[in-house]
C-alpha cells in the first residue's frame, strides 16, 4: 500500500507541476494575444521593412499603441539583437523601470537579464541584456564610455515631443555618430504629430505614421478659475465616483506633495461613506514612489469597484494606463526655470501648454468614449496657456550638459547642431559658471579638476562639493550630504497628529545650530550607528525608503570617489570643513540676511527666503548658502547652512572679490533692505 501512496503522492506533485506549467502557458499566449491586440501590431512588418531600408526613421503614434513596449520587441525577434543590444531612452526614471518590468514580463524573461533598464544610481542591466530601457541622461553618460555606442545595434529616442535637455542633446550626439556608423539603426518616436521637425532636423528621414485608435473625448471646463486646484479635482473625483458610469479617473498633480494631500483629502471625504458608494481604489504614482507601488496603477480594477490614479505628469504619455475613462486635469505641472541673465535657477508650478492639455485629455480615451474634466476656464486654456511647452533646453541651467558635451571633446559649443538652439546667454552662463567652479580654464577647456568632476552623475556644483571635501579632511561626510540631498523627496516626515514628536526628534539631529547640510548628515550617521535601521527611522520620523535610497547612492558615490583617487577620510565634527565644501560647489547659492528677515542673493540680488522646513527658520543666520530654490508663494531656499562671508573670497576667487563682501561685519542701513555698495 505504502508504494500506492508514494505513485499517488508523486502523480499529484506531478499534476501540480503540470498545472502550473499550463498556468504559465495560459499567461503567455494571453500576453501573446495581447500583443496582437495593440494598434502597432498590424504594421509590424512594415515597419520591420521600414528599418532595414533605412537608417534613421521618425515614429508617430498615439500614447498606448505599442511604441515602447513592442517595437524593440519587434526588432529583437526580427534579430537585430544578434547584432548588438537594442537601447531605447526615456525622459522618466519611472517609465524606463515599469516599460522594463513591462517588457520582461511580456517575454517571459527575468527583469535585469535579457530586459533591463539603467537609470542614475542604478543599473539593471547584465551581460546578457538585449534589450535595454535606460533615461535620455544614463545614455548620455554612455557616451563617455563608447563614444560611438558599439554595443548598440538599435537606439530609440523615445518621448521625443517632450524635447527634454538630455533627448535634445542626444539628438545631436546620435545624428552625428549616425554618420560614422552606418550600421547603427536610429528611431525617434513621439507621441504628437509635429514630426516634420524631427524628420528635417534628421536630414529628412522618412517619417512612420501608425494610425491610432483614439475614441471620443468630452471636455468640460470650470466655469470660474479655481482657487484650490487640489480640492477641486478631488470634488470632481467625488462627483464622478458618485454620479458617473463605470470607468477608472485619472488625476494630474505636480508632484508627490500634492498627491499625498490629495490622498489625505479624498481618505477624508470619503470616511463615514462607508457602503454608500462603491469602493474607491487609490493607486498614486510618482517619481519617487517605491517600485513595488508604482505597479499598483497597472492592477485590474476588482469589478463594482474604480479605481483613481493620482499621477504626475508622467502619465501623460510616458504610461499608459487601461481602463481610464476620466482624466481630471488642474492644468499645472512642475517646471525648471532659469534665468541666464541673473544665474537664478528654480523649481515652480507652472500652467502645462495647451498641446499637453490635450494629451491629458486624450488618456481618457483610449479603451472607449470618455471625459476630461478641466479645473480652469476655457478663457485660461485659450489665454494663460501656452499652445507649446517651450523645449527645456531653452529654460534651464546648462552646466551640466556643457561639462559632459566638454568631457565628449565637443569644444565648440556655439555650432553644436541642436534642434534649437539654448539661448547664447544660457551657454555663456555655463561656460562662466564651469570655470568659476574650476572645471573649464581660461580658454574654455577642460581642467583636470573639471575631468574628475564629470565622472560623477551629478550637478557640477555636487561633484564640485564632492572633490573639494578631500581638502578638508571630510570626504566621507561630505558624500554623505550629496547623497541625502540627491534622493530628490523629502526625508523627513512630521504627521499632523505627531507633529510635536517628529519635531522634536528631528531637532537631535540640527542641535547646535549646525544647519540644514550637517543635520542631513547627522540623521544618516545616526541611522548607521542604530544599524540602518527601519525601526529608528519610523521612531524618528524619518522616511526609511529615502534613507534607504540615500544609502545605495552614497556607496556609488564612494566608489566613484575612489575612482578618480579621492582621499576618503571622516571627520563629522569639522562642521565648518563641511559647509565649507559645500559653499565650493554652490557658491552661486549664497545669500545674505537684510533687516525684515528676508535674504538677498550676493549676485544679481534677488529676494529669497529660507523655507519653512530648514532648521536655520528661526536663527537667521547672516550669511547662507543653499541647495535649490523652489518657488511657491515667494522663492525659498531650501537645505540651507551658514556660512562666513571670507569663505566665499577663499574658495571661489574667480567669482568672489573682497568688494562684494565688503559690507560685511559692518550694520546693515536703515531703509532699503540693500546693504550700501559704497
Ligand atoms: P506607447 O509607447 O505607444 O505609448 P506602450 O508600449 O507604452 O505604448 O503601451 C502599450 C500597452 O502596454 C498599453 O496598453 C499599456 O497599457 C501596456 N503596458 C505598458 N506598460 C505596462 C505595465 N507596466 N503594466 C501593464 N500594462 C502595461
Ligand atoms: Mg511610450
Amino acid at each position: 500500500a505504502g508504494d500506492g501512496d508514494d505513485d499517488d503522492a508523486l502523480s499529484a506533485r506531478e499534476r501540480e507541476r503540470a498545472a502550473r506549467l499550463a498556468a504559465i502557458d495560459d499567461e503567455r499566449a494571453r500576453m501573446q494575444a495581447e500583443r496582437k491586440e495593440l494598434p502597432i501590431y498590424p504594421w509590424r512588418q512594415e515597419f520591420l521593412d521600414a528599418v532595414a531600408a533605412h537608417q534613421i526613421i521618425i515614429i508617430v503614434a498615439e500614447t498606448g499603441a505599442g511604441k515602447t513596449t513592442q517595437l524593440p520587441q519587434y526588432l529583437h525577434e526580427a534579430g537585430y539583437s544578434k547584432l548588438g543590444r537594442i537601447g531605447c531612452t526615456q525622459p522618466r526614471r519611472v517609465a524606463a523601470m515599469s516599460v522594463a518590468a513591462r517588457v520582461a514580463h511580456e517575454m517571459g524573461v527575468k527583469l535585469g537579464h535579457e530586459v533591463g533598464y539603467s537609470i542614475r544610481f542604478e543599473d539593471c542591466t547584465s551581460d546578457k541584456t538585449l534589450i535595454k530601457y535606460m533615461t535620455d541622461g544614463m545614455l548620455l553618460r554612455e557616451f563617455l564610455s563608447e563614444p560611438d555606442l558599439a554595443s548598440y545595434s538599435v537606439m530609440m529616442i523615445d518621448e521625443a515631443h517632450e524635447r527634454t535637455l538630455h533627448t535634445d542633446v542626444l539628438f545631436g550626439l546620435v545624428k552625428d555618430i549616425g554618420r560614422f556608423r552606418p550600421d547603427l539603426k536610429l528611431l525617434v518616436s513621439s507621441a504628437t504629430l509635429a514630426a516634420e521637425k524631427f524628420s528635417a532636423y534628421f536630414d529628412d528621414a522618412p517619417v512612420f505614421q501608425f494610425p491610432g485608435r483614439r475614441y471620443e473625448v468630452e471636455v468640460f471646463y470650470a466655469k470660474a478659475p479655481e482657487a484650490d486646484y487640489v480640492d477641486a479635482a478631488i470634488q470632481s473625483v467625488l462627483r464622478i465616483h458618485t454620479q458617473e458610469p463605470a470607468g477608472d479617473v485619472l488625476v494630474f498633480f505636480t508632484g508627490q506633495e500634492e498627491i499625498e494631500a490629495a490622498e489625505e483629502l479624498l481618505k477624508q471625504r470619503t470616511r463615514g461613506l462607508g457602503s454608500r458608494i462603491a469602493e474607491l481604489v487609490v493607486a498614486p504614482i510618482y517619481a519617487n514612489l517605491p517600485s513595488e507601488m508604482q505597479a499598483r496603477i497597472f492592477e485590474p480594477t476588482p469589478p463594482g469597484a474604480r479605481k483613481v490614479v493620482l499621477a504626475t505628469n508622467i502619465a501623460e504619455t510616458s504610461l499608459t494606463i487601461d481602463g481610464i475613462r476620466y482624466v481630471v486635469d488642474p492644468g499645472f505641472a512642475k517646471q525648471n526655470s532659469y534665468n541666464p541673465r541673473t544665474g537664478m535657477e528654480s523649481l515652480l508650478v507652472a500652467p502645462i501648454s495647451r498641446a499637453s492639455a490635450n494629451q491629458r485629455a486624450g488618456r481618457a480615451g483610449r479603451t472607449s468614449a470618455g471625459k476630461c474634466y478641466r479645473i480652469y476656464t476655457h478663457w485660461a486654456f485659450m489665454n494663460e496657456m501656452d499652445p507649446d511647452t517651450v523645449p527645456e533646453i531653452q529654460r534651464t541651467n546648462l552646466g551640466n550638459v556643457v561639462l559632459l558635451l566638454k568631457s565628449l571633446g565637443i569644444h565648440d559649443l556655439v555650432n553644436f547642431d541642436f534642434m534649437d538652439p539654448p539661448p547664447a546667454e544660457a551657454l555663456l552662463r555655463a561656460l562662466e559658471q564651469l570655470y568659476a567652479l574650476g572645471a573649464l580654464n581660461d580658454r574654455g577647456e577642460l581642467t583636470k579638476l573639471g575631468r574628475r568632476m564629470a565622472e560623477f552623475p551629478l550637478d557640477p556644483q555636487l561633484a564640485k562639493a564632492l572633490l573639494a571635501s578631500e581638502k578638508f579632511g571630510v570626504s566621507e561626510d561630505v558624500a554623505t550630504v550629496c547623497a541625502m540631498v540627491s534622493i530628490g523627496s523629502a526625508v523627513f516626515y512630521r504627521p499632523k497628529d505627531k507633529a510635536l514628536h517628529a519635531d522634536n526628534a528631528h531637532k537631535a539631529f540640527s542641535r547646535g545650530g549646525v544647519g540644514d547640510h550637517v543635520m542631513l548628515l547627522n540623521c544618516y550617521n545616526a541611522w548607521a550607528e542604530a544599524g540602518f535601521s527601519s525601526a529608528w527611522c519610523a521612531e524618528s520620523f524619518v522616511q526609511a525608503k529615502s534613507m534607504k535610497r540615500a544609502r545605495d547612492i552614497r556607496d556609488q558615490l564612494v566608489g566613484l570617489m575612489e575612482r578618480v583617487e579621492v582621499e576618503m577620510a571622516s571627520d563629522p565634527n569639522n562642521t565648518d570643513g563641511i559647509k565649507k565644501s559645500v559653499a565650493a560647489g554652490f557658491f552661486y547659492h549664497t545669500a545674505r540676511l537684510q533687516r525684515d528677515g528676508s535674504y538677498r542673493t550676493v549676485k544679481a540680488p534677488t529676494t529669497v527666503h529660507i523655507h519653512p522646513s530648514s532648521s536655520l527658520r528661526e536663527a537667521l543666520p547672516k550669511w547662507v548658502v543653499y541647495h535649490e530654490l523652489v518657488l511657491t508663494s515667494k522663492e525659498f531656499m531650501r537645505t540651507v547652512s551658514e556660512i562666513k562671508a571670507d569663505w566665499l573670497v577663499e574658495l571661489a576667487p574667480h567669482y568672489y572679490s573682497r568688494k562684494d563682501i565688503a559690507d560685511d561685519g559692518k550694520k546693515l542701513p536703515k531703509g532699503k533692505g540693500r546693504a550700501a555698495d559704497a
